[in-house]
């Protein structure tokens, strides 16, 4: 490889995390030549770059893992409810051995444009390290949390101490004992920090503009007893997690707020509560539907709130008011709230008045200069798009991706983009992933485009991609799922509203998994409908 070389390739496939590595296994079965690239220095993907402290999943273990293989399932044996960064890391990799999958995974290497040829029906795709390949197929598996986004605040290039955003976190760690360390960014990764940087910090400033709902983890070890239990009952655990709107082998809501009374609603909040995990946000059916139900729930949290934090002014800066609970993506913490009655720990209302500048020694607010040794950036990423707007991708009559989603990202069902034959894009924008405990999604949208590529391949079709219609039809349906909903009432990255300057539009589709997937098998079993193919002599 490398230097300018060209080779061709059946598939390419663009990341090596959860949905790259899987995406291979299924590519390879069908007797593709594959090559996949990835930017990083290791497999993993999120996992593999999110090294900061404290960074853990918040789907439950024994669910966030790949179920295609039942030995996978059988020999690897998870420690904790909420396993940290460094064992799902370990997953991948033994998933990367088991299959024998790194010999065709160019590590170092980030694609930096995918160009169609519609004269050969062939991509050409180059890459940093040089390489200009050529391929049939193209499969995104960049996610969706990939591109980590740093403020353009002024001043960062003069900061005399050092600073890190949580998704490029080094690998030898960051030694913050004792410093002045200050965070910006209070969503699922900062509550996720701050905690454990607090506790090796000598004083931790935190900067907040939105204050974030959270709820407890309880996270705990698995013992044996759980652990083979767990084993044991596989089977049932995928049935229920791919027949669920969330992807999660867990009882749903089923009644909705009003056929209970409020003592009753607050009594199953607060087992939900002391139970910890994401069931706490699965109480009635309409949170995201009934203002009154969602309000309910928003004043519980704030309620706790103001039981664990001891400095009432503090508990109040912590509350949110100005959005309804769970339209940003809901957080699970361990001692989240509780930090702040530490007296090393000091929270800075950036809303209120904004930072104005980094300064050589710190961060200015006002008039107010927070000296620090440390800036961790907990700033989130450009989701759904960012990683796709790093890549040149150039389809049929030179069309420009980036041109295309100029006003928003459009896709039908997610996975395949209008205008771009041949290219899946695993989890793309208009999926419902994300929304979703994502590795039963993966595994969804990866099997669903083996499937159609083996199809393609059996049809003998040349090139395949949806309609205009169908795309149109497919994001107008998006749009109808959300509207009316409280999700577009707040200031989400789900609408893209994390990132100046790119266009509000709610990037995901919330009629549920188990919906999508449905709605996909339909659309294979009716012969790939929406979907115009070329074959050769004949176009369909
Ligand atoms: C801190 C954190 C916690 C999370 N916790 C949960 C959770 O609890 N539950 C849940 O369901 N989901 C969670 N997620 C979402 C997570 O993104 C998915 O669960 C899953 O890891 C996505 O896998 P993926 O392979 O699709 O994408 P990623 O894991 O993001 O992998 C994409 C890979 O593509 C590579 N890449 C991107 N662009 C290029 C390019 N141009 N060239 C070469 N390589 C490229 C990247 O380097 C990256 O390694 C979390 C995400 C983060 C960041």
């Amino acid at each position: 490889m490398g230097d300018h070389t060209v080779d061709d390739y059946d598939a390419i496939v663009v990341g090596a995390g959860f949905s790259g590595l899987y995406m291979l296994h299924r590519l390879r079965q069908l007797g593709l030549r594959c090559r996949v690239y990835e930017a990083g220095s290791g497999v993993g993907g999120a996992w593999y770059w999110n090294r900061y402290p404290g960074a853990r999943c918040d789907s439950e273990s024994y669910f966030y893992c790949y179920s295609f293989s039942e030995e996978l399932l059988q020999e690897w044996t998870w420690s904790q409810r909420f396993p940290e960064q460094q064992e799902i890391l370990r997953y991948l990799d033994h998933v990367a051995d088991r299959f024998d999958l790194r010999p065709d995974i160019q590590l170092d290497t980030k694609v930096t444009a995918a160009i169609y040829d519609g004269g050969s029906r062939r991509w050409t795709v180059e890459t940093s390290r040089g390489d200009r390949v050529t391929a049939r197929y193209v499969v995104t598996a960049i996610g969706g949390l990939s591109a980590a986004n740093v403020p353009d605040i002024p001043g960062l290039d003069d900061f005399e101490g050092r600073w890190y955003h949580t998704g490029q976190w080094p690998h030898e760690g960051v030694d913050l004992e004792g410093l002045r360390v200050g965070v910006i960014g209070t969503g699922s990764t900062g509550t996720q920090l701050i905690p454990v940087v607090a506790e090796q910090a000598g004083h931790l400033v935190v900067f907040q503009r939105t204050p974030n709902f959270s709820m407890p983890a309880r996270n705990r070890p698995l013992d044996e007893a759980t652990v083979a239990e767990i084993k044991a009952t596989y089977d049932e655990i995928w049935r229920r997690a791919k027949s669920s709107p969330g992807a999660m082998p867990l009882p749903g809501p089923s009644i909705a707020f009003d056929e209970v009374d409020e003592d009753e609603a607050r009594r199953r909040y607060e087992a939900a509560w002391e139970n910890g995990g994401v069931l706490v946000l699965q109480q009635f059916n309409d949170l995201m539907t009934n203002p009154a139900s969602n309000e309910f729930a928003a004043e519980f949290f704030r309620d706790k709130i103001a039981t664990i934090v001891r400095d009432p002014e503090t508990a109040r800066k912590l509350m949110p008011t100005t959005y309804p609970i769970a339209a940003k993506r809901p957080v699970l913490d361990t001692n989240y709230y509780e930090t702040f009655n530490r007296s090393n720990v000091e929270l800075v209302d950036v809303r209120a008045t904004p930072i104005s500048a980094i300064t050589p020694r710190g961060i200015r607010v006002g008039d107010a200069e927070y000296e620090l040794d440390v800036i961790i950036f907990a700033t989130g990423f450009d989701a759904v798009t960012g990683a796709f707007a790093a890549i040149d991708i150039r389809g049929r009559d030179g069309v420009e991706l980036v041109d295309k989603w100029r006003d928003g990202p459009t896709a039908y069902l997610g996975l395949a983009v209008a205008g771009f034959p041949n290219l899946f894009t695993i989890n793309g924008p208009c999926n419902p992933a994300l929304l979703t405990n994502v590795p039963v999604s993966i595994e969804h949208d990866v099997e669903w485009i083996s499937d159609c590529i083996a199809y393609v391949e059996a049809e003998h079709v040349e090139a395949i991609e949806p309609t205009e219609e169908a795309e149109h039809a497919w994001v107008r349906h998006v749009g109808d799922a959300v509207a009316g909903t409280l999700y577009l009432d707040a200031d989400s990255w789900w609408m893209g509203a994390n990132i100046e300057g790119k266009p509000r539009r709610f990037m995901l589709y919330v009629g549920g998994h188990d919906d999508f997937r449905r709605r996909c098998a339909e659309v294979a079993e009716q012969g790939y409908a929406g979907f115009a193919m070329t074959v050769p002599n004949r176009t369909a």
